[in-house]
């Protein structure tokens, strides 16, 4: 079953076949290329923050985050807000696909820094129940996009997507609505590494839809580093911040997002 409108803007597909969104929506899908924390990517509201020495936010500069490097692609906000909900709440996998080859311009920036090892794409894992009654795992469909473009452009041919290297051993409640405390409250201690052997001196990459407060990635990074994983980055597709908010969340609610944002 491929839609035959754009699930955007809603126009009709001038060609049939793969098309997951039109042509015009892919080129709004922006990258934010404004300033942006250092460390967690952040993104700065005025060029001021990033013009110190050390551009860090307020949580990096209190080492709030066991992660080493965090960046993201896009805000959450507007068309790509849109995408990621009909991602993980119509499973759009072939778009998760599409959207996970977003990620490789980051992958580039992080790989920068660790030599010639080949490191570990982890998708943050969901529920077992959770990912059961949605069938699959947007953060995995996203990482494997990531893998074959990073594959394709690199000519590395095992770029290996770990799906079962972190489990979620609690289903927690939905972060939205929760503070910061609560939401590092939610998620801590939830994430195990059932086998430790495989990431002990690995350099690991946590792959996820959405990264709000960072508390998720951020509980990821210590059971993976408590493991023995040696460096751990993360790359999320869009950055949600309540400096950028949504402008088109005053609509009325779709009715998915009373199950969106279950992550942090
Ligand atoms: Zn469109
Ligand atoms: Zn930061």
């Amino acid at each position: 079953m491929f839609p035959t409108t754009c699930p955007v803007c809603r126009q009709e597909f001038t060609r049939a076949g793969w098309a997951t969104l039109c042509d015009e929506c892919w080129k709004r899908l922006e990258p934010w290329t404004g300033p942006a924390c250092s460390r967690c990517g952040l993104p700065f509201a005025s060029e001021l923050a990033a013009a110190s020495t050390e551009p860090l936010c307020a949580d990096c500069r209190r080492e709030e985050f066991h992660f080493d490097l965090a960046r993201s692609f896009g805000l959450y906000k507007g068309d790509l807000r849109t995408v990621i909900l009909q991602l993980k709440f119509l499973s759009r996998r072939r778009l998760g696909l599409q959207l996970g080859r977003l990620l490789a311009p980051l992958w580039v920036t992080i790989r920068g820094s660790n030599g010639n090892e080949l490191p570990l794409l982890v998708p943050v894992p969901l529920h077992q129940t959770r990912e059961r009654a949605r069938g699959f795992n947007q953060a995995e469909v996203l990482a494997r996009g990531l893998s074959a473009e990073v594959s394709s452009l690199c000519g590395k041919k095992s770029l290996r997507v770990a799906a079962r290297c972190l489990e979620r051993t609690r289903l927690t409640v939905p972060q939205a609505g929760l503070s910061l405390g609560q939401r590092h409250e939610n998620v801590r201690g939830i994430f195990r590494v059932p086998s430790p052997e495989s990431v002990r001196g690995r350099t690991v990459v946590l792959v996820d839809d959405v990264m709000t407060t960072g508390a998720t990635l951020s509980s990821c990074a210590l059971s993976l580093k408590r493991a023995g994983a040696d460096r751990v980055y993360g790359l999320t597709l869009a950055r949600a911040t309540p400096m950028f908010p949504d402008v088109v969340a005053v609509r009325p609610l779709d009715p998915v997002d009373d199950l969106g944002q279950a992550r942090g």
